[in-house]
């Protein structure tokens, strides 16, 4: 059983998916953790992110373990992951093992932007995570304000915008809602809500 949760960032899709996760038994992945790391790797290796060449070479020599997962966090890496993302042969690099974990048993959820449509097409259940660039960076913000100092809202939600931007218009994997995907918009439901609307969604 694969569950494909995909959308925009900071839709809610990483939490929901971990929840639907813990809800089912399933195991979960974030596989945008794969592009962050790729990226992490290039800053790290001072390379210029629009250097595919190092960007490949990290990707052709993905560790999962090599960062922890709350180094990739920062918006820095979540920019970065969103170059790299562009780059073909980074996604082809990236593509066996998501493949292979979604053949985990009893089932995998795995969230990101092209699992509905690239990875796992074949998924039983994919859900389409939505919710306005507004409401994200709102939530971004208040998550950012959550850990202490302050936050510039209005280049929060212009980095949401330009994330979206490179996302939907890549030429490879661009993100979209695959044809058979089930569109849950999170623009006024709460993580509560969000998971029983999930739920509902896999069990219809
Ligand atoms: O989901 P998250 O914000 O961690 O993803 C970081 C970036 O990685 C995204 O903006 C996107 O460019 C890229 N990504 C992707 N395909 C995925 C997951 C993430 O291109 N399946």
């Amino acid at each position: 059983m694969i569950i494909a949760i995909d959308g925009p960032a900071a839709s809610g899709k990483g939490t929901l998916a971990k929840r639907i996760a813990v809800h089912y038994g399933f195991r979960h992945l974030d596989s945008g953790l794969l592009y962050r790391g790729v990226g992490m790797a290039v800053i790290l290796s001072g390379g210029a992110l629009h250097d595919k060449s190092a960007a490949i070479a990290a990707a052709q020599a993905y560790d999962p373990g090599r960062f922890p997962e709350d180094d990739l966090k920062s918006d820095e890496v979540a920019k970065a992951a969103s170059i790299v993302a562009a780059i073909p042969e980074v996604r082809t690099a990236l593509i066996a093992l998501q493949r292979s974990f979604a053949q985990s048993k009893p089932g995998a959820v795995i969230d990101g932007r092209d699992i509905g449509t690239v990875i796992a097409p074949e998924a039983e259940v994919k859900i389409y995570v939505t919710a306005t660039a507004e409401e994200r960076a709102g939530r971004r913000v208040r998550e950012l304000q959550g850990r202490g100092g302050l936050v510039d809202a209005a280049a929060v939600l212009a980095d949401i915008k330009a994330r979206d931007e490179r996302d939907m218009n890549r030429a490879v994997a661009p993100l979209k809602p695959a044809p058979d995907a089930v569109l849950l918009d999170t623009t006024y439901l709460g993580i509560d809500a969000a998971v029983r609307a999930a739920i509902d969604i896999v069990e219809a």
